[in-house]
């Protein structure tokens, strides 16, 4: 197997503080020389200047930075205009997303599904860009059935996409019988796993239950019972998460993708317990 690839994602901060703080964990992270730092995209574009303030003030570090996009609520003629901006910029890896309109909007946009935002950013840009886009082990919360989903993902992919990034779970299983399914329909690029490192139960149940990642009952008992007790919660997290990475590497998993949450100690920690 060729070196599993890993990868570090943030949030674009909204204040000099949080500025401040995620340049501190983009030191410490960077100590770790991940392929490529990533950072997100808020709903609708409402990040849009702060994603590429940050991509490039990683990029001016050195480090190899990704933004990512997503297409829903937007015209053919804003993609265009932000895809020029980031070729400008000499950006040539982005992750490519339908994303999720903001509440109050009706207006979708010329873009309903991710597919057609890697077709047009094909179509447009040619191979300029490695795009990654979303898979979903435990299938996204919209899809009408199980294949469905695997079907659009395979749509995207055959749109040209390069490899992909999954949303986060915690049952190894359900990535493996995701992977072996993608690999049974002919899809060859690398699916890696997202990882999302537990330190706080209320606000990981409010993301799962948002995203459509299962906490195991067990997971979710344990978290429970340690009520506001946050050593043990980072505790049970740190074992929980490093065995599951240390899984999904074992059993074949082409890297690892690290929500980080702007914090580099649960994703340092994970990876010095891995011995990566
Ligand atoms: P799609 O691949 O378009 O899929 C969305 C739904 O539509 C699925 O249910 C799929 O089955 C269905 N579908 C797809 N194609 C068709 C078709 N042709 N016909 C009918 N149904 C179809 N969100 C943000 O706002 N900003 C971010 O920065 C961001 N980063 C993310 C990074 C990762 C790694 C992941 C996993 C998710 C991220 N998200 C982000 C969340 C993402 O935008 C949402 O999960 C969104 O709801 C779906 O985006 P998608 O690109 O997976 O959509």
């Amino acid at each position: 197997m060729r070196d599993p690839a890993f990868s570090f994602e943030f949030f674009p901060p909204k204040t000099p503080q949080g500025t401040e703080k995620l340049r501190a964990t983009r030191q410490q992270l960077a100590q770790l020389r991940p392929k490529f730092f990533s950072v997100t995209y808020g709903a609708g574009g409402s990040t849009q200047d702060r994603t590429l303030d940050t991509v490039l003030e990683i990029q001016r570090e050195g480090l190899p930075a990704a933004p990512h996009l997503s297409c829903i609520g937007s015209t053919r003629e804003g993609i265009l205009e932000i895809l020029e901006r980031f070729r400008a910029h000499g950006i040539r890896h982005i992750v490519a997303l339908r994303g999720d309109l903001p509440s109050g909007t009706v207006d979708v946009g010329e873009f309903r599904f991710a597919q057609e935002l890697v077709t047009f950013i094909r179509e447009r840009t040619g191979d300029w860009f490695h795009i990654e886009v979303a898979a979903y082990p435990e299938f996204h919360p919209q899809a009408r059935s199980a294949h469905e989903d695997v079907l659009h993902f395979k749509r995207k992919v055959e749109a040209g996409a390069n490899s992909a990034i999954t949303q986060y779970f915690f049952n190894a299983d359900a990535y493996f019988n995701f992977a072996e399914e993608c690999e049974a329909l002919g899809l060859t690029i690398p699916i890696v796993p997202g990882i999302m490192p537990i330190t706080n139960f209320m606000q990981l149940a409010r993301f799962s239950d948002a995203c459509g990642a299962e906490i195991p009952r067990w997971i979710r008992r344990k978290l429970e019972g340690f009520g506001d007790d946050v050593a043990s919660i980072r505790a049970f997290g740190l074992d929980t998460v490093t065995a599951l990475c240390a899984r999904l590497l074992e059993q074949g998993a082409p890297g690892l993708h690290f929500y980080t949450m702007n914090q580099a100690g649960p994703t340092s920690t994970i990876w010095a317990r891995l011995g990566l």
